[in-house]
């Protein structure tokens, strides 16, 4: 069969584009890419052979082969492991599959000139692609296990790539670089060997280097969790961690523990101090890799992690689970859920260290991945107790994140509930009307932004037998709480009287708002409002609504009506108050206009759409007018 030729897709045209006219320091990454990716496709081979012991032709021997050729200017990083199919070549080495890559390239600008995204290459890794910052041409030959034809790769990284048939003894992939004139550093043993002890130390697979007929093994070869803890540099698990979670940041937190008893298992897993590109990916998968006596299970395992997990990087080694399992059946597996529910125990006790021991520490975690975790505050309900000490929020009270241990400590007397507000927008939230009489009687609010708060905290109930209640919400019980010694002063100073004909405002606003409200009632939590909106007691609340809205599932369901609050000291409610009373049966009339106005404000104050915004303008215009008369 001739030669066929291909485009790279747009993404990889981009990329190879940017990782050429890269000036990148570090462009000895590539061979930890290539070997990452050798490493892989050795642990996929050794999983199948399992069942299939035929496809790696009776030789469980898996390697890694670096082979220099000086007079050729090549250097190839060869594996026996499972390898490509035709198809999956120009999948493979042809699109960019991860998900994560994909919106990294997209976010990339064409800063290329100077550099600026370069570092982040750098931390980030391109993969396989990389091999062209050192390489004018690669040539990739592959044999899939299992088959008898072997297929041959190969570009200059310059827009498209060429398949054609091509020849290989046995199973496996082999990369061969043809080095730029000037790369001629990666032809030296020596500085070979450098790179490899310094990023692919931990690789599970031996990494021979052949060069002038010697042949060396460079690394240890065992899996590097299976080593002692004590034997093991920051830097090894560093690097492990950059292979095995496709993470180029520090790792925040390292948790590398052997279980024995019942069940034998170790741990190896790595919190990232950087939020990963999937973290918001819909599929929300847990991204710790299985194995089974070393050998590599799956990396796509929720009965291994719980979604709100999904942050941590790692892998789970056990002895006790059958080697035989097959990926379908672990989700029933009860030791795997024995396993899971230990390491799950296992990470939020160790955060939970963290958080008492290091607070500010903590608060990089929280900012990083507080909203993934607060998902298990209604997924896990087994867990919720530990999860929810572990939590922080804004407060009215200051700008740091406080842990509802606090809240509760500094909750004020006749204070029963732990109080909050949910919204998209931290320094809106904090001007919200409904929050005045809170400040004036000193009690601390927790100003929640996360979508998610709205769904958990409805599902929770309490902390510390404190029900959590929101202030958008009709009977939030501010009487028995006293006010603050400045509110009080600041009331007396205030025409301290009754308001009269407030009662009869509100019979006329009823009137005039009818069935667009679903009741009127004179506030306490008010002090500089004129008005705002609340949910009744047993009504959802006005933003949860408004985000089911938003992603359809309300279904045919209308809005629901609020309860409109006025504030009865308010200079406008005062005068409007006034009109009423003078005006004695005719009130309702007389005020429809405002009625209709303070309704619509309150809904602008709640980041709701005014009803109808044409008859507001015509109403303000109106309003406006008559005040300039
Ligand atoms: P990643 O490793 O993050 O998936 P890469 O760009 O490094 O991304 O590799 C792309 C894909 O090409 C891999 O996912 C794998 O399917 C395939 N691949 C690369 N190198 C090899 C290899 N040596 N053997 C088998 N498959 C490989
Ligand atoms: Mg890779």
């Amino acid at each position: 069969m001739s030669e066929e030729k291909f485009a790279f897709q747009a993404e990889v045209s981009k990329l190879l584009d940017i990782v050429a006219h890269s000036l990148y320091s570090h462009k000895e990454i590539f061979l930890r890419e290539l070997i990452s990716n050798a490493s892989d496709a050795c642990d996929r081979l050794r999983y199948e052979a399992l069942t299939r012991p035929e496809l790696a032709g009776g030789d469980n021997d898996f390697k890694i082969s670096l082979e220099i050729d000086k007079k050729a200017k090549t250097l190839t990083v060869a594996d026996n492991g499972i390898g490509m199919t035709h198809d999956e070549l120009t999948e493979n080495l042809g699109t960019i599959a991860r998900s994560g890559t994909q919106s990294f390239v997209e976010q990339l600008t064409d800063g290329g000139e100077n550099g600026g995204d370069m570092a982040l290459i750098g931390q980030f890794g391109v993969g396989f692609y990389s091999a062209f910052m050192v390489a004018k041409k690669v040539e990739v030959i592959s044999r899939k296990a299992g088959e008898e034809s072997a297929w041959k790769w190969t570009s200059d990284g310059k827009g498209e790539f060429t398949l054609a048939e091509g020849a290989r003894d046995a199973q496996g992939t082999s990369v061969k670089l043809f080095l730029e004139k000037k790369e001629g550093e990666f032809l030296e043993a020596m500085r070979v060997r450098t790179i490899v002890k310094t990023y692919s130390d931990h690789i599970g697979v031996p990494i021979q280097l052949k060069d002038d007929g010697t042949d060396e093994t460079l690394n240890e070869g065992s899996a590097l969790w299976a080593r002692p803890a004590k034997d093991i540099t920051s830097e090894q698990y560093k690097e492990f961690y950059h292979h095995v979670g496709q993470m180029f940041d520090e790792p925040w937190k390292i948790l590398h523990n052997r279980v024995e008893g019942i069940l034998a298992y170790t741990n190896l897993l790595f919190i990232p101090s950087s939020p990963p590109f999937d973290l918001y990916d819909p599929d929300r998968k847990p991204r710790v890799k299985l194995y089974v006596k070393r050998v590599f299970i799956t990396d796509d395992c929720e009965a291994l992690m719980p979604s709100y997990l999904r942050f941590l990087r790692g892998i789970v080694d056990s002895e006790d689970l059958s080697l035989n399992i097959s990926r379908e059946m672990l989700q029933e597996n009860p030791k795997l859920a024995k396993i899971r529910s230990g390491l799950v125990k296992r990470v939020l006790n160790e955060l939970k260290k963290t958080a008492s021991k290091k607070a500010d520490e903590y608060a990089k975690f929280w900012d990083n991945f507080g909203a993934v975790l607060k998902e298990g505050l209604y997924e896990d309900f087994e867990n919720r107790d530990r999860i929810l000490p572990l939590c922080r929020f804004r407060s009215l009270a200051g700008d740091d994140a406080i842990s509802l241990e606090t809240y509760v400590e500094n909750m004020k007397e006749g204070q029963d509930d732990i109080f909050y507000i949910t919204g998209e927008d931290i320094e809106l939230l904090r001007k919200s009307p409904q929050l005045e009489g809170f400040k004036a009687r000193g009690v601390d609010v927790l100003l929640m932004t996360d979508p998610i708060d709205d769904f958990w905290i409805g599902a929770l109930g309490t902390f510390q037998d404190k029900p959590f209640k929101s202030i958008t919400r009709g009977g939030a019980d501010l009487d028995k709480i006293a006010l603050s010694d400045e509110a009080k002063e600041k009331e007396a100073g205030d025409d301290a009287q009754e308001t009269p004909g407030i009662d009869q405002l509100v019979a006329a606003l009823k009137m005039a708002l009818d069935t667009s409200v679903k009741d009127v009632w004179v506030s306490a939590r008010l002090t500089d409002s004129a008005v705002c909106l609340v949910a009744d007691e047993g009504d959802m609340d006005i933003r949860l609504e408004r985000i089911l809205r938003q992603s359809r599932r309300m279904g045919e369901a209308g809005e629901t009506p609020r309860i409109l609050e006025i504030n009865p000291k308010h200079g406008l409610i005062r005068r409007l108050a006034a009109r009423v009373e003078d005006t004695g049966a005719a009130g309702a009339d007389a005020i429809s206009a405002s009625a209709l106005l303070l309704l619509d404000q309150a809904r602008i104050l709640e980041g709701e759409q005014v009803a109808d915004p044409i008859a507001f303008a015509e109403r303000l215009s109106e309003v406006m007018e008559k005040g300039l008369a």
